[in-house]
């Protein structure tokens, strides 16, 4: 497994295996930039298919952490954790304090936080260990706790600032939206399109989110296959990456692409085949950074819900300059983003 010459080498700074027999943890953590700060990235524990696909992942989600936190105008640098799941190494209180032992062996590079298949109790263990830990919740008016109904809240708005783009509308009312994956971000997010008055359509892999959903509010449940071609206005990708490529990309029928899920194209060419084919897509990392944001300002501390607020509802602002340069040079949302985030880190070198 080659990590020099891995096609998501993106000159990460370093990278880190960890292995603790006791409790089978096997985790890596990349930290792809420290330039503008600590590298910040939550922690995914998913079954991969193998260890080159878990190490794909962190090379790549870690780099989309530099580029989300530069954009989001956060003092962090990029940085993910992954744990390759194992029936034989369930979760435990035990499992996630060697996580916390690993973290805190980075002396500060790299701050952890949720990201799919976490929850809080997770990171109170870890918590345990290190310091460089946030998405924990805090006492008072103090921001802080799960991140994902920011995130939520960020992609809602996004998806707000994109129909004005696109469909030229001013509301959700009546708008269809498909859902890809209703968990943590996916479930707050169905639940503010529909109060906004929405039409939902969702899917997920895992029925007890899908029936959580169902339980709250009226949803039309269609297939994991069928979700990314529902007859939409929007598709809102809210579970993994990797979904938009050459094979999926001809068959969309909504004119808008805006969702929570990182890494959500194949490859950087997607974006200009998205865009040959007037989807507008809002960039995973600009519209979904509500939850970094709020980590971040639960980690430095002193922060009011207010404040998290305000600095999530800069994020459609931020779309709406990338749709307008996007609209004028016809290039591709997501190039502009990443020559965005790449002028933002330059400046701060
Ligand atoms: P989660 O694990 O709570 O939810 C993901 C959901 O997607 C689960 O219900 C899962 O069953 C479902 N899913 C997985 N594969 C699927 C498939 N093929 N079809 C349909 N559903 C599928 O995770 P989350 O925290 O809600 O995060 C969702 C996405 O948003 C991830 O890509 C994550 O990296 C990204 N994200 C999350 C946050 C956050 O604050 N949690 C912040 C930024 C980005």
């Amino acid at each position: 497994m080659g990590v020099f010459d891995h096609a998501e080498f993106d000159d990460h700074e370093s990278l880190h295996f960890f292995n603790d027999a006791a409790t089978g943890l096997r985790a890596i953590i990349a930290v792809h930039s420290t330039v503008l700060g600590p590298g910040a990235g939550g922690c995914r524990r998913w079954t991969y298919t193998s260890e080159t696909d878990a190490l794909t992942d962190a090379l790549r989600l870690s780099r989309g952490m530099t580029y989300k936190n530069a954009v989001a105008e956060l003092p962090f640098g990029g940085g993910k954790a992954v744990i390759l799941a194992d029936d034989n190494a369930p979760k435990s209180a035990e499992l996630f304090a060697a996580l916390g032992r690993a973290v805190a062996s980075l002396g500060g590079r790299y701050i952890t936080a949720e990201d799919v298949g976490i929850s809080v109790e997770d990171m109170r263990n870890v918590k345990q260990q290190t310091e460089f830990v946030s998405g924990l919740p805090q006492s008072g008016d103090n921001a802080g706790g799960d991140p994902s109904p920011w995130t939520a809240v960020g992609v809602f708005l996004g998806i707000q600032a994109a129909i004005r783009t696109r469909l030229a509308r001013n509301s959700c009312e009546g708008l269809t939206v498909a859902v890809q994956g209703v968990g943590h971000v996916g479930g707050h997010l169905c639940q503010l399109l529909h109060d906004a008055g929405a039409k939902l359509m969702i899917a997920d892999v895992n029925r007890e989110n899908l029936m959580a959903v169902c339980a709250a509010i009226p949803a039309e449940v269609v297939t994991p296959a069928e979700i990314l071609y529902a007859e939409a206005d929007v598709l809102a990708p809210c579970a993994l990456g990797n979904i938009l490529s050459t094979a999926t990309i001809p068959q969309i029928r909504a004119k808008v692409i805006a969702g929570a899920a990182n890494n959500q194209l194949s490859t950087e060419a997607d974006g200009a085949r998205l865009a040959e084919r007037d989807i507008l897509y809002a960039p995973d990392y600009v519209i979904n950074a509500g939850g970094i944001i709020s980590v971040s300002h639960e980690y430095f501390g002193n922060s009011s819900e207010d404040q998290v607020r305000s600095d999530v509802e800069k994020i459609p602002r931020r779309l709406e300059a990338i749709f307008s340069e996007a609209s004028k040079t016809g290039r591709p949302t997501n190039e502009l983003a990443d020559e965005l985030a790449r002028r933002l880190i330059a400046v701060g070198k």
